[in-house]
């Protein structure tokens, strides 16, 4: 039996309303399809442009009820949904990428055994629920690491970096998570991430692999194509190609990569959904990331992922405005005709939220997007 196909006019429900549905519903309304957006009771830039939003939260049943019966397939834009509510929404609606998938995706022990069950690289890594397994995880990677928790982290929260000498027994009392993992600190010489579609009758595109700098654990810039040897490039795409086949998975989905000095590539996670490090995608290639998603999750055919330019995206974050709900400057900004201004809408910009981003095109985007950095972060708060 061939999967369901939705055609233009039908309602994608999505999980989630922040400024990756946002992007979603903005190229849903320009292919015709309807968006309801379920934001789980949290801010939402994405209600401003979707058709229909819910705004209650996600353990709420009239709230599922009323999601099931409008949406016609639905997808989540971030991982951290209750499993409960997956797996209510996938009863009734078909859910893209599947509940197994993003609550994999969600927990990094469950992520991490899913990575060493396929025999894909990635840091070595033991799973912790006391300060006994510490200390002998510990003894065993005899030296640096970093304790990550199991669940809800991201953009470096419920991290900390460990020397090795550290008393097990206090790291453990101070860190306050039942669980967690400990991975050998990877000395990288760069960060890669590679953007990957299923459709649901197992038609896969990766997009060109990227690579990321970060700024205070956060994403900060992303370069388009990533300056390494092709064979890098191809082996990063089918890395991200094994895991989305053995996922059996259908939607877009991010895998980030550790670098190493010795050119081996080390997967340090997924992301079952856009991500940030393929924002340059909306105005540097011919298919954007959201665009894919709607394609994958709709089973439709997938379009074309050829980056037309080089690209860098630079993150707007908080600290960048010169007040909670002072903007800074645009106009200067705007006179680069190269550079594409996307603005979330929201209100108040506290130190580490996304606010927006910028996608500077050409040989000397990264230039560019290096003298605005500098300038947007004098006139910022920090
Ligand atoms: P994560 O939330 O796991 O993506 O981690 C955020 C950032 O912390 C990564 O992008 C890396 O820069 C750094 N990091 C995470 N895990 C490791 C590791 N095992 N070794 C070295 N750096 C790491």
């Amino acid at each position: 039996m061939s999967a369901s196909s939705f055609s233009p006019g039908s309602t994608i429900g999505i999980l989630g309303g922040g400024q990756l549905a946002r992007m979603l519903c903005m190229e849903a309304k320009r292919m015709g399809y309807k968006t309801l957006v379920w934001t789980g009771g949290l801010e939402a830039p994405a209600s401003a442009l979707c058709d229909q939003v819910i705004e209650l939260p996600f353990d709420d049943l009239n709230a599922l009820q009323q999601f099931n019966e409008l949406a016609d397939v639905a997808t989540a834009e971030f991982e951290n949904i209750p499993r409960a509510t997956l797996d209510a929404v996938e009863a009734a609606v078909a859910l893209r990428p599947s509940a197994h998938a993003i609550a994999t995706c969600a927990n990094r022990e469950l992520e991490k055994n899913f990575l060493r069950s396929q025999g894909v690289p990635c840091a070595p890594f033991w799973i912790i629920s006391n300060a006994e397994e510490l200390a002998a995880a510990m003894a065993e990677l005899a030296g640096p690491g970093v304790l990550k928790t199991s669940a809800f982290g991201y953009d470096g929260k419920g991290q900390r970096k460990l020397q090795g000498d550290e008393n097990p027994q206090e790291v453990w009392q101070a860190f306050q998570a039942p669980r967690a993992i400990l991975e050998g600190f990877i000395t990288f010489q760069a960060e890669l991430s590679v953007m990957i579609a299923r459709n649901a009758n197992g038609e896969v595109r990766c997009f060109d692999v990227v690579e990321n700098h970060h700024r205070h654990h956060i994403l900060d810039l992303t370069i388009a194509p990533a300056p390494f040897a092709e064979s890098v490039r191809q082996q990063a795409q089918d890395i991200a190609t094994k895991i989305a086949n053995a996922f059996d998975y259908i939607g877009i989905m991010g895998v980030e990569f550790f670098l190493t000095a010795d050119q081996t590539l080390l997967v340090n996670e997924m992301a079952p959904r856009p991500h940030n490090s393929g924002h340059h995608t909306i105005d540097a290639c011919a298919t954007s990331q959201f665009e894919q998603q709607l394609r994958a999750v709709c089973n439709v055919p997938l379009g074309c992922t050829r980056l037309l330019s080089p690209a860098v995206m630079l993150n707007l974050l908080g600290d960048m405005w010169p007040a909670i709900e002072q903007a800074p400057n645009w106009i200067p900004l705007l006179a680069d005709g190269s550079a594409a201004l996307h603005l979330y809408g929201k209100k108040r910009a506290i130190e580490r939220r996304k606010m927006g981003h910028i996608t500077f095109l050409g040989d000397d985007a990264l230039a560019r997007a290096n003298a605005i950095k500098k300038s947007l972060l004098s006139q910022g708060k920090d």
